[in-house]
């Protein structure tokens, strides 16, 4: 197979990995910057170009896209779905997931348990946005805040209005959440491939913080999940249409609740936790779909 990647960062370790192992199991591999590409559409046609050429040789692609490129390499994705290149992860998938607002309501809207959840534009009425998830303590979340960054932990009412119309005079938007305090800065991260979870470990958020982010210093381990568990991930995922994503579930009191679901998650923390290969499961995946009985083909999910 020939197969692109799609990313700003060709260096990094998923990237290498992916690389690495495509390549062991002998196919050709072509990193892509997205960000490079332009498009071109008419009526007849609907091409990408990069680097001088035409991408009209792939038989299937692995998006990557950055959070901060969400707009761009959504389009791309798309571009190739048009193409009907094969596409690990649709351009509908990344977008519903990235922005967390829109995933937690296609993912209550499906029967998912997530922690209670407002959102507001305005700050006219803080007090019943705070009403809506219970009151305090609750978790104030820019909707595309990634790594921990922008979520923020208030035990109080007076501090959750403060944080809630601090952000808001800054014209972002946000969600806030009942805090699920029983799960003691500890989740999961499910790492869905296909129909199947292939790694899991569990994040422990470092002393004095509740986010387990590893960029905010949370620590990993590996952990035995449960049947539930691992159901909800490969639904989430399937149902936001996508075929590669970390599905972050907390364990809370009333059962496992989905916090978000992860377009492009990383490849280190959890390899290296659990030690297992995951970006081999990634190729291998592409390998069963192109030898099924529709092989490659962008489907709509
Ligand atoms: P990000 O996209 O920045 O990772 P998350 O929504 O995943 O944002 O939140 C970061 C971390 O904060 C989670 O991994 C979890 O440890 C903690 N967290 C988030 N929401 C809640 C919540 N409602 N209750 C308790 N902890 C939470
Ligand atoms: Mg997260």
């Amino acid at each position: 197979m020939k197969i692109g990647i799609l990313t700003t960062n060709p260096n990094n370790y998923s990237n290498r990995r992916i690389v690495f192992e495509a390549e062991k199991r002998g196919h050709r591999v072509e990193l892509v910057n997205y960000l490079r590409c332009y498009l071109k559409l008419t009526p007849k046609e609907c091409t990408i170009f990069y680097g001088g050429r035409e991408l009209n040789d792939f038989d299937a692609v692995i998006p990557r896209v950055g959070a901060s490129h969400t707009f761009f390499g959504a389009a791309v994705v798309r571009q190739f779905e048009i193409m009907k290149t094969f596409c690990m992860n649709s351009s509908l998938g990344i977008t519903r997931s990235r922005d967390k607002l829109r995933a937690l309501q296609t993912l209550a809207r499906k029967g998912f348990m997530i922690p209670d959840t407002g959102s507001s534009h305005s700050t006219n009425d803080v007090g019943g946005l705070i009403d809506v998830v219970g009151g305090t303590p609750l978790v104030v979340k820019l909707v595309e805040g990634t790594q921990g960054l922008g979520v923020v932990l208030t035990r109080t009412r007076k501090a959750a209005e403060s944080v809630i119309q601090a952000f808001c005079g800054l014209r972002s938007d946000i969600l806030v959440q009942d805090f699920i305090g029983e799960a003691r800065g500890c989740d999961l991260r499910l790492f869905v491939v296909g129909d199947k979870v292939a790694a899991a470990m569990l994040r422990k958020a470092a002393k004095g913080d509740f986010r387990s982010n590893v960029h905010r210093g949370g620590s990993a381990q590996k952990v035995k999940i449960t049947d539930q568990e691992r159901k909800i991930a490969v639904r989430a995922s399937r149902d936001l249409g996508l075929r590669v994503a970390g599905v972050d579930i907390i364990r809370s009191k009333h059962g496992p609740m989905v916090l978000e679901v992860n377009s492009s998650p990383g490849l280190e923390g959890i390899e290296s936790t659990t030690d297992i290969n995951v970006a081999e499961e990634i190729i291998r995946y592409l390998e069963r779909q192109s030898h099924s009985s529709s092989p490659l083909k962008q489907t709509e999910i």
